[in-house]
């Protein structure tokens, strides 16, 4: 007896149960993207060809794929490419793979920037470099600077960097958040850092435990590195300047009012999300 013919349509459908059984949240999305990649196909190929029989080879890698997400693997870290911002991102388990919540805060830090000639933006915490890359790639006059603690991170961030056309005016520096930028001020710092409580770290979906922990834990209530970004971002603005961070739920009003006690940044705006959900804070250097 051989092993039975594998069609696309076949097993998708026996991909699909086995990963609802294993508790993922899309098992239908997941099996798609993950087949597609095996094959170097797009979504729609599968569904007009349901009837192909997958080729023994093809089959061995897909069930690499399957047994990697069974284990909750998330899927961008098996096809090594995330969508951000209508681009296309490798990612790697050293970074965070890019939220759509984030795109919130790319618009944002957009939409301030319009007018400005040649701004110089800083992103504090790049990780794949989502969001600098992205503001850069609509912002043709800007240029960036952008840092993050892991190298191993910075070197997925020049890739992308290099990838995307922006490599020439994106200069990637280690340290810890505004250590590598003595002495520069900036018209904007844009920043989505670890903002996860001790609390809610305990509780993480299994894909998060795939994600660096160091990009997600933001201390015993969550708040610890805007603490330590409001202490010094007002020097590293230009008058006039802005810095706009990432929140989570239930954080905007709480970082807004610590930003501005601690240091004469005023209080711009909350932007919410998609969902409703106060995603984005905005502090101006106003002076
Ligand atoms: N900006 C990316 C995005 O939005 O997809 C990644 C954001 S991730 C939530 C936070 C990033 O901050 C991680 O890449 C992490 O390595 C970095 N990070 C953590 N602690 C840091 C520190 N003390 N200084 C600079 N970067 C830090
Ligand atoms: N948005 C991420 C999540 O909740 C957290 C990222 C962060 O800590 N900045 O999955």
């Amino acid at each position: 007896m051989g092993e039975p013919l594998w069609t696309i349509g076949s097993i998708l459908t026996w991909t699909k149960q086995y990963f609802a059984d294993k508790g993922v949240a899309s098992p239908r999305l997941d099996a798609e993207v993950l087949l597609s990649h095996v094959l170097g196909k797009d979504r729609m190929y599968l569904y007009v060809n349901f009837d192909q029989p997958l080729e023994a080879g093809e089959l061995a890698v897909f069930r690499e794929a399957v047994k990697k997400r069974a284990m909750r693997v998330p899927v961008a870290y098996i096809t090594g490419r995330r969508e951000f911002f209508g681009l296309p991102f490798a990612v790697t388990p050293a970074v965070l793979i890019p939220r759509p919540d984030t795109e919130v805060l790319v618009e944002t830090a957009l939409r301030r920037l319009q007018e400005a000639d040649s701004p110089l933006v800083l992103d504090i915490g790049t990780g794949s470099g989502a969001i600098i890359v992205s503001l850069l790639r609509k912002l043709p006059t800007a240029r960036g600077m952008a840092t993050d603690i892991s190298a191993e991170a910075l070197a997925v961030a020049a890739d992308n960097a290099a990838n995307l056309g922006v490599a020439d005016r994106l200069e990637l520096c280690r340290g810890d958040l505004l250590t590598p930028v003595a002495g520069l001020a900036f018209d904007a710092i844009v920043s989505n850092p670890p903002y996860i409580s001790a609390r809610d770290m305990a509780a993480l979906e299994p894909e998060l435990g795939y994600e660096p922990r160091g990009a997600l834990a933001g201390g015993a209530d969550g708040l610890d590195f805007y603490r330590r970004l409001a202490g010094g971002a007002a020097a590293h603005l230009k008058p006039g300047g802005f810095l706009a961070v990432e929140v989570g739920a239930g954080q905007a009003r709480q970082v807004a009012a610590l930003a501005t006690e601690a240091t004469g940044l005023a209080a711009a705006e909350i932007v919410k999300d998609y969902a409703g959900v106060e995603r984005v804070v905005v502090l101006e250097r106003r002076h």
